[in-house]
């Protein structure tokens, strides 16, 4: 059957796991038979079945599928997936009524499943993995490939992108985190894939990868994008280990860059890594106050946070940080904890942070489920079918349960602007100090 692989971004850059994702499903079909065509414009006119591979909402937000929607035939089966972040929301189906299929988590045999359906003129609704009723999660799914097996990622439908062969390759390592957070869509969307398989790459394998990617498209600096690069914290450890060895033992020359938890955070894997090539790691500290981490299910305490941020300090290593300064329940003083944490250890922004900080309420996650019971009993909110997806579009405010956090984010929104935000040093303190005078000002 022919396929086609939409690719939304082609830039590596900003827009990674993505990219490998569908580097990945790209060879998966490919290695079933399949012919694949993945494009970053246009859906092929005579693919039978079209995957948007949509990771994050504004995937959707874009007008992404009103352009593919304008491109493609009544007959053509068109599936959105989202993995391992699902972007599907229930205001999709409602809206775009040509969407045959959503499909979030890990879809490699829901895929197969509906290729089949296809070939045998067979409706889909019978898939399991595919979200049905939108209030509802999909029926738990086995997956039956180890990740170790996946063939070897194809960019070669890159070829047109400078900042793939100039830049970054980024490979994914691990489908696990040991994390819970309330707020993690990955993590719900992780409970509904029966845990049969293994699902993290050995170091072996990864070793495999990155000599491929150096040699078939001469990459050097790798962006390992997992939600978390120690699956679990004991064999991640030792994973990280073994790979650092033998990166070291082959002379592989690489520099690297990885996603983890600050309790990951281990002075003797890191200072081997480092050895071995880790140039900078992303952790979402998210706040500074206890009271948040706890809301947010974090299972890190804000000194935990900070030994990892002293031991990548002492190692010289650069950690880029995940925040989130407001959320439905913020308070003042949390807010001013959070000043106080991020004000005092330095740390970079990832590239696309904007100073946008609020929580999403992502689709099933407990956070959302706690807004919307608490809001429904509140008369400030009006709920209908596309509440979240107006709030995110910003034709309604960010709902807030302490109406001086409202105006304080007013405020702060509305001198956001004021801000350089191509002066990346400068943009977290030159943020956290207009949210001072925000306080100050109510
Ligand atoms: S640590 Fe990150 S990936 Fe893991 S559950 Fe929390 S938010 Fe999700």
């Amino acid at each position: 059957m022919l396929i086609s692989i939409l690719i939304r971004k082609p830039n590596l850059q900003s827009d990674g796991y993505p990219e490998i994702t569908r580097g990945e499903l790209h060879s998966f079909l490919e290695s079933k038979g399949h012919t694949v065509a993945s494009n970053p414009y246009e859906p092929d006119i005579n693919a039978e079945l079209i995957i948007i591979n949509a990771q994050v909402i504004e995937d959707i937000y874009y007008s992404l599928i009103d352009d593919i929607l304008y491109r493609t035939s009544i007959n053509q089966v068109i599936c959105i997936i989202g993995n391992p972040v699902a972007c599907a929301r229930d205001f999709i189906y409602e809206k775009y009524r040509r969407i045959n299929a959503i499909i979030p988590g890990e879809y490699e045999n829901v895929i197969i499943n509906i290729i089949n359906n296809i070939e045998s003129k067979t409706d889909l609704k019978n898939i399991i993995g595919i979200y049905k009723e939108k209030k509802n999660l999909p029926e738990q799914r086995s997956i039956n490939i180890n990740y170790d097996e996946f063939p070897m990622p194809d960019f070669s439908y890159l070829y047109y992108d400078s900042s793939f062969y100039n830049k970054i390759c980024y490979l994914t390592t691990s489908r696990e985190c040991n994390g819970k957070c309330s707020f993690c869509e990955g993590y719900i969307y992780r409970t509904i894939v029966n845990n049969c398989c293994k699902k993290y790459k050995t170091a072996d394998r990864v070793i495999e990868e990155i000599i491929h990617v150096n040699t078939a498209y001469q990459q050097s600096i790798i962006a390992f994008s997992d939600d978390n690069f120690f699956p679990n914290p004991e064999e991640g450890k030792l994973r990280a280990y073994e790979l650092a060895e033998k990166i070291l033992s082959k002379k592989i020359k690489i520099k690297f860059i990885l996603n983890c938890r600050a309790d990951n955070v281990d002075y003797e894997i890191f200072k081997l890594l480092k050895r071995a090539g880790l140039m900078k790691v992303f952790i979402g500290y998210e706040s500074g106050s206890e009271a948040v981490l706890q809301r947010y299910d974090k299972q890190i305490s804000v000194d935990s946070s900070i030994m990892a941020i002293k031991t990548l300090n002492q190692l010289n290593i650069r950690c880029d940080c995940g925040i989130i300064m407001f959320d439905p329940w913020t308070e003042i003083g949390e807010l001013r904890q959070t000043i106080e944490f991020f004000k005092k250890y330095e740390f970079q922004m990832a590239v696309e942070w904007n100073g946008k900080s609020i929580l999403h309420m992502a689709g099933h996650t407990k956070l959302r489920k706690m807004f919307i019971d608490q809001a429904k009993a509140s008369s400030n909110f009006i709920f209908n079918e596309d509440y979240f997806h107006n709030v995110y579009k910003g034709f309604i405010p960010y709902p807030f349960f302490n109406k001086t956090i409202m105006k304080i984010y007013g405020y702060y929104m509305n001198n956001l602007k004021k801000i350089n935000m191509y002066d990346r040093k400068n943009i977290l303190n030159n943020t956290l100090e207009l949210l001072e005078r925000a306080i100050v000002e109510y």
